[in-house]
């Protein structure tokens, strides 16, 4: 099956893609879809729209339109609670030891990687960033 990556603007402008991509690819990961992308206001929000009421709604909008991320379509089995696991907790300060967001993250905004949390949203998702693919072939939840 497949899930939905962003290595976020505080990671890519740190110089940290790479050693994340090894990450998730040595966690058995294939990267079957990849873009950089510059998230425009609009963008962001939309993405994000599930915390519009959160106080960090505003700052999280501003910090995603920051820089470029590099959004990515991941493949492995059980890809979408793997990821999470793989990724660690929102805030760094809680997320286990070895996992991307210990690792690379600056704090609970700036935390280097988003991952899906649904089969629905990384559907969803997948056909945000990746529109021409065939959501059949790339995106369809559950697919294995
Ligand atoms: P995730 O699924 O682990 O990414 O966490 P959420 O869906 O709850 O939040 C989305 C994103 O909003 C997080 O990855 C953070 O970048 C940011 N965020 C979440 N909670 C907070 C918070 O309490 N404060 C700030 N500043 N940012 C937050």
């Amino acid at each position: 099956m497949f899930t939905l990556a962003i290595i976020k603007p505080d990671a890519v402008g740190a110089g940290k893609t790479g050693q994340i991509l090894a990450h998730l690819e040595q966690a058995g990961f294939k990267i079957r879809a990849a873009r950089l992308v510059r998230l425009s206001t609009v963008q962001a929000e939309a993405f994000y729209e599930v915390h519009r009421a959160r106080p960090f709604y505003r700052p999280l909008v501003r910090f995603m339109t920051s820089g470029p991320g590099l959004a990515l379509a991941l493949e492995r089995d059980n890809a979408v609670a793997h990821l999470r696991v793989v990724i660690g907790a929102t805030d760094p300060a809680e997320a286990q030891p070895g996992t991307v967001r210990q690792l690379y993250a600056e704090s609970k905004e700036r935390n280097a990687i988003h991952a899906a949390d649904s089969p629905e949203n990384a559907a969803r998702e997948i056909a945000f960033f990746f529109p021409e693919r065939e959501l059949r072939e790339l995106a369809a939840p559950g697919a294995s």
